[in-house]
């Protein structure tokens, strides 16, 4: 078909945070390289990289989950320095309130101090709190029923998630990447290798890798080359709340055992883990409406009095790509299909991720292994084997 490419080097099949960030990354190492990002819905309304809640934070469990971080924060915090091409995003308007994530229990207060040990050591600003710090700090909270708190006061916060697609997008395609709006609906393999993508409109286009970068529907993709991935929608319904006697915009995030909350321009996003929670059509995007008066509100309220006044003002729905296995990301090739690579599975902390992730799958796609950061834990080996690689801080 006439303006498509019918072969490339790369083809990444999905194009929003993380297939732009592979591309972009591919062709600041490789420019020659000729990158083919192939995205079915360039509005990206439904991706969940237009759905996030765009926050970041140094306070995970596993050490690789701490060092993706610690590359994230330096690039979102110094976005069109690092990003090396004009793409007319001075700033992604990082705001670094922190997260506080609560203990309520002599156990859980001895591994947020275990955790933040181990956060400083990769250069993390993580303290743990008593009650009484929290309270010093936050006074609109109450804190009787906790036995500790930990904050980041740095390097912890939100910012803008659809700059940050459109700065990768913008600079991949001023290093030479082609975007084109198609769908991937085959995997043409051969001697076990990935030899094609079959694309709805375009029809075949051969390639020497593939890499899937399609979020919810990466297990589908995965079929289509005959390979499982424990990938599945899981719906997320948020709530942003006007609360006219909670008025605290340096709150942070608040990591609470029901609901997580963070301020937002006057008003709060907050949301919750249905009790219930399973699998979803990857185009279902039916609120979960009751979830608010049900679960969240309560538990907000015993936190923050401030919280007894309530409106929901907006409500929207977005999908983790949930990794049944383990939550966490799944990356690199496949032993099966050694030049189908996977960046999958990142449940609700993918946008943070990119960065260093695109940045870890160019380098294994381009020399043939992990280089700036050892990803090998989140590879798809554990997943073969059936071994869980947890992150318990999970949002
Ligand atoms: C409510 C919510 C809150 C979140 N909060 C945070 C947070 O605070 N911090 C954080 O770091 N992360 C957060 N996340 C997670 C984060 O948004 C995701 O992990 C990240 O955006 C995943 O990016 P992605 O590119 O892999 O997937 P997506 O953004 O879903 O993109 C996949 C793309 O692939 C395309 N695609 C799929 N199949 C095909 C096909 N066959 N052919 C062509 N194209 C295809 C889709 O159209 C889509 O555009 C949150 C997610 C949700 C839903």
């Amino acid at each position: 078909m006439q303006g498509v490419m019918m072969q490339a080097d790369v083809v990444v099949m999905g194009g929003a945070v993380m297939g732009a960030s592979c591309a972009y990354w591919l062709t600041k190492m490789n420019p020659g390289l000729q990158v083919l990002v192939v995205e079915r819905d360039p509005s990206f309304a439904y991706a969940s990289t237009a759905l996030s809640v765009a926050s970041i934070r140094q306070q995970f469990s596993t050490a690789v989950n701490v060092a993706i971080s610690r590359f994230g924060i330096d690039f979102i915090r110094n976005f069109q320095e690092r990003l090396g091409v004009d793409v007319g995003i001075g700033s992604l308007g990082l705001k670094e309130n922190g997260y506080l994530f609560l203990a309520h229990s002599a156990e859980g207060a001895g591994l947020l101090e275990d955790l933040a040990a181990m956060q400083r050591s990769f250069g993390a600003a993580t303290e743990v709190w008593t009650p009484e710090q929290i309270k010093a700090r936050f006074p609109w909270l109450e804190v009787g029923d906790l036995t500790a708190g930990s904050f980041g006061n740095r390097d912890e916060g939100w910012f803008d998630n659809m700059g940050l697609l459109a700065g990768f997008r913008a600079a991949a395609k001023a290093q030479g990447a082609t975007f084109v709006t198609d769908e991937v609906v085959g995997i043409e393999t051969a001697s076990g290798k990935v030899t094609g993508v079959r694309l709805a409109k375009a029809g075949l286009v051969a390639c020497g890798v593939a890499v899937n970068a399609a979020g919810t529907r990466a297990g589908q993709v995965a079929r289509m080359a005959g390979l499982d991935l424990p990938v599945e929608p899981r719906k997320r319904t948020v709530f942003v709340i006007d609360a006219p006697n909670a008025r605290h915009p340096d709150a942070p995030l608040l990591v609470d055992t029901g609901f997580y909350l963070r301020p937002e321009q006057g008003h709060w996003i907050t949301a919750t883990v249905p009790q219930e929670d399973g699998p979803c059509a990857a185009d279902d995007f039916e609120p979960d409406l009751h979830l608010f008066e049900d679960v969240i509100w309560e538990q907000l309220y015993a936190r923050a009095p401030g919280f007894d006044a309530v409106k929901v003002v907006r409500h929207w729905v977005g999908h983790y790509a949930y990794n049944t296995l383990d939550q966490n990301a799944i990356l690199g090739p496949h032993p099966d299909l050694p030049n189908l690579f996977f960046m999958n599975g990142f449940s609700g902390h993918g946008l943070q991720q990119s960065p260093a992730v695109g940045r870890g799958l160019a380098e294994h796609i381009l020399t043939g292994g992990w280089q700036s950061l050892d990803l090998s834990d989140l590879s798809i080996d554990r997943v073969l084997k059936g071994q869980p690689f947890r992150e318990a801080a999970i949002v």
